[in-house]
């Protein structure tokens, strides 16, 4: 496995990381940085494993984005209440709601599934108090600019679910913050399933 030589920007550990992944996790202060397109330390945190499984167990990572959501105008047939004026508060016009972006690379049919998990029936996780070591980090492929574009692409790919109930949208999405997330999951025949 090729590694490569790693200075943590916070405390100036040196170590070793996997080439494969764009994120650095230092073990000895717990930072957790990216170096492409520019040094920047991460905010993340791990879910602990709730529930067993058959399968290996990993960390998946998506990328949390604390958003604002503004809809200006939405045409709906039927009068069926759609999912993302759901999560608004009160059935408002705008709200702050999170939209979990996976980071790693999976078919459109899994990055749906697991977007529209996270972000509509988030599981009740812990944070992990201590990381279970034993267990790899997938890694990190889709960096935060990009999450960042594939948020407003999911947000339409959440609305046209059923197909002819939405017949317009026009919203604005602002991002306030991102964090790192990993999730527990299992991997069993070529597929990943929810460890919370
Ligand atoms: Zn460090």
């Amino acid at each position: 496995m090729k590694v490569v030589h790693i200075k943590c920007p916070k405390c100036q550990n040196p170590f070793y990381s996997k080439a494969t992944d764009t994120v650095f996790l230092c073990e000895h202060c717990g930072a957790m940085h990216v170096r492409e397109p520019e040094l920047k330390i991460l905010d993340y945190e791990f879910w602990d494993f709730a529930q067993a499984y058959q399968g290996e167990r990993y960390y998946m990572p998506f990328w949390r984005l604390y958003t604002t959501v503004t809809i200006h105008h939405m045409q709906v047939a039927g009068g069926a209440l759609v999912k993302l004026a759901n999560l608004l508060a009160g059935g408002g016009s705008s709200g702050n709601i999170f939209i979990y972006v996976p980071a790693i690379e999976l078919s459109p049919e899994e990055f749906k599934y697991w977007s529209n998990l996270l972000t509509f029936t988030p599981p009740r996780a812990n944070v992990a108090l201590k990381v279970d070591k034993t267990v790899p980090r997938l890694p990190v492929k889709i960096g935060e600019a990009e999450a960042f574009k594939l948020a407003d692409f999911l947000v339409l790919t959440y609305e046209a679910e059923k197909p002819g109930v939405l017949q317009d949208i026009r919203y604005d999405l602002r991002v306030n913050t991102a964090k790192l997330i990993y999730v527990p999951v299992f991997y069993y025949q070529n597929r990943y399933y929810p460890g919370v």
